[in-house]
């Protein structure tokens, strides 16, 4: 093959291998009510009577969010970062984990531009905590509260209703300085 040939393949494979403007993440998690310990969703711990089991501090939205972030950027996953099986992540406040998963997203060049999460449960009804939760998501991941999307749905038909489900969705954007 000619010099000549060569070099249209040269540029196609380094526009392949720059950092894309715009990537996106996904996550999901469930945890199981557990009596006598205590709730917290979104970083945010709400009054009942059952919280969320679990090797951290349950926290299902928060662990959704994580692996959304860690997603985004094609990084391990969540339980691969810190594993259950790891004395360390026991009882931990999981906004540890999400703040590394921004860590790395920011060390991957990128900024967090927004991100949409479903919760499933049961009870407590999310609703008169919805604000509170999604001040905090935004506070952990340091963006305004109108980036921050939340839903709650009760598990009709699914037969989880002792458990704490949590989708997220969220959307990357390279940053101006990255390559
Ligand atoms: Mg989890």
């Amino acid at each position: 093959m000619s010099k000549t040939k060569n070099q249209p393949r040269r540029k196609t494979e380094k526009g392949r291998n720059s950092k894309p403007l715009t990537r996106i993440g996904y996550g999901w998690d469930s945890h199981e009510f557990e009596t006598s310990i205590p709730l917290k969703l979104g970083g945010v711990s709400l009054p009942h009577s059952h919280g969320l089991g679990g090797h951290s501090d349950g926290d299902v939205l928060l662990h959704a969010l994580t692996d959304a972030l860690l997603g985004a950027i094609a990084a391990p996953d969540i339980g691969s970062l810190f594993p259950s099986s790891d004395p360390r992540w026991k009882g931990t406040d999981s906004s540890v984990f999400l703040r590394e998963a921004l860590k790395r997203v920011r060390a991957a060049g990128y900024a967090v531009s927004s991100v949409d999460a479903t919760l499933i449960l049961l009870a407590p009804r999310i609703g008169p905590h919805a604000e509170k939760i999604r001040q905090r998501v935004a506070e952990l991941l340091d963006l305004p509260p109108d980036r921050i999307g939340l839903k709650a749905k009760t598990p009709e038909g699914l037969k989880t209703d002792n458990a704490a489900i949590a989708h997220a969705v969220v959307l990357i954007e390279r940053r101006s300085t990255a390559a």
